[in-house]
């Protein structure tokens, strides 16, 4: 398969796409991202890397960095987490607490935003600066000492994090949030402001691909009975409430960001990242999604 003629005919043929989705504003510093944008990225468990369009600019990561928080807390804290959150679909948005309440402060899963701050939460009861960990981690997978967050992003979005410090109260109010709330969401909103590009991300994720392993780095960074358990979650959560028609068309594991990127997973085979930064209703990458079920189409990489 010659996956770079793909990537290259998938960045032509997904033009007629722009101008249907919007850039996300409700966080500001990101209203000013350019709608044109479009990179895609694949590494292969084997060692090999293909790219197109603007793979190599950083963009914020978003959403993505639940996934990397999530791996973290799995290592030091195994299937503990799943006693902070739940492994099933929310049916609701990202920034909902509608079911909240009623299950009484335990988030139905680590990707919608409740979910995410009860695993951070996790996270930083460990001894030591939790943002260096995030960032360690991030730049360690992504071989690049570059890697970092964007403080622009980062301070934009703490002063407009009224949901998400509501959610935050509600947990802690409920005994699953232990750390100070001001705290909690300075660091979601760094980890959601690390800024990587395409190409960065598709190397983070090949562990997921590999059963744990990282081939680049020759080393296990999470189980393989964890990465099968990640993979899972990131089918039936990681893309909210449009995660049934995300698995129809494009059939992969996958986890967005309302920064326009998405990081997919083809188990055993590679991992491939696209960014293009107009959202479709739900919150995901409006021609990313297309792009990636032209991807999945094209290549035969639909785990169905
Ligand atoms: N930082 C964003 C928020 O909390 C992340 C949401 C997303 O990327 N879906 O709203």
């Amino acid at each position: 398969m010659d996956y770079q003629a793909v990537l290259d005919y998938i960045r032509e043929a997904v033009e007629p796409k722009f101008g249907k989705g919007k850039v996300a504003d409700y966080i500001p510093a990101l209203a000013g991202v350019d709608a044109r944008k479009f990179g895609m990225a694949v590494h292969t468990v084997d060692g090999k890397s293909y790219k197109t369009g603007d793979a190599d600019e950083p963009f914020s990561i978003q959403s993505i960095s639940k996934l990397f928080v999530l791996q973290l807390v799995m290592s030091h804290f195994g299937d503990m987490v799943w006693t902070r959150v739940g492994k099933e679909p929310s049916g609701d948005r990202f920034n909902s607490m509608i079911k909240l309440e009623m299950e009484h402060g335990v988030p139905r899963n680590p990707f919608i935003n409740p979910g995410a701050l009860a695993t951070l939460d996790l996270l930083m009861s460990l001894k030591g600066d939790t943002k260096a960990r995030i960032r360690n981690y991030l730049s360690f997978l992504a071989m690049n000492d570059t890697v970092d967050a964007d403080m622009v992003v980062a301070n934009s979005e703490l002063e407009h994090a009224s949901l998400n410090r509501a959610m935050a109260h509600l947990m802690r109010g409920y005994g699953n949030v232990h750390m100070d709330v001001e705290e909690l969401l300075a660091t979601y909103c760094y980890q959601c402001a690390m800024a990587m590009s395409c190409a960065d991300l598709a190397l983070a994720g090949l562990p997921l691909a590999a059963g744990g392993y990282s081939p680049v780095h020759e080393t296990s960074v999470i189980s393989k009975s964890q990465a099968k358990r990640i993979n899972a979650v990131m089918l039936t959560c990681g893309m909210y409430d449009s995660v049934g028609s995300f698995a129809y068309r494009v059939g992969l594991p996958a986890k967005s960001g309302v920064g326009g990127g998405i990081l997919a997973v083809v188990p055993g085979k590679m991992s491939v990242c696209v960014w293009a930064p107009e959202l479709d209703a739900f919150g995901n990458s409006y021609v990313g999604t297309a792009a990636l079920e032209m991807f999945t189409s094209l290549t035969h990489t639909s785990i169905f």
